[in-house]
């Protein structure tokens, strides 16, 4: 039979689930009551901090995998990453999302089209010189956090609109 207080406390220590007691006898039998608690204790503290640490890696982990998914669900500023678009507004003008065009000064944009760009205000007055999309008007679409221009807000008299946005200016 075990002493009245050891038996008191093995009840203490099955209260949490995360707290195991190894048997009476895998104490050597020299040990005394003293010795046995202070032994018993330091398991409970060792196992409270595994399972405090334990607990606290796999909210990070959660954590870091909803930040991921929520970026994976945005095109971002590839200069400031604010949230531009989202792969679900792709959109196809006369055929085709990607489309590759030279500007006056001679530099090349591929751009794609979006129906809807959150991140993105528009500037300027629409015009439809060196339009790359006929029947479209545009103005100048910048990023609403950094400022950058990431394309153009295409607009046509049959009031349909689209965003173009520079492929390599998003990530
Ligand atoms: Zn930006």
């Amino acid at each position: 039979m075990l002493p009245r207080d050891f038996k008191n406390i093995m009840a203490f220590g099955q209260i949490g689930y995360i707290v195991q007691f190894p048997v009476a006898s895998e104490y050597p039998s020299l040990m005394s009551l003293p010795e046995i608690i202070e032994k018993q204790i330091q398991q409970i503290n060792y196992q409270l901090y595994i399972h405090s640490t334990d607990k606290k890696r796999k909210e990070d982990t959660k954590s870091k995998n909803k930040e991921k998914e929520e970026k994976e669900k945005y095109i971002l500023c590839g200069t400031c990453e604010n949230k531009i678009t989202q792969p679900t507004f792709k959109l196809e003008i006369n055929g085709a999302f990607r489309h590759t065009f030279l500007n006056p000064e001679g530099h090349v944009f591929h751009i794609g089209c979006f129906q809807e760009a959150d991140g993105c205000a528009v500037f300027g007055e629409p015009t439809s010189e060196w339009s790359w999309f006929k029947e479209f008007t545009w103005r100048n679409a910048r990023c609403n956090q950094c400022l950058k221009q990431l394309g153009w807000y295409y607009h046509s008299h049959l009031d349909q609109f689209f965003f173009g946005l520079i492929l390599d200016s998003l990530i």
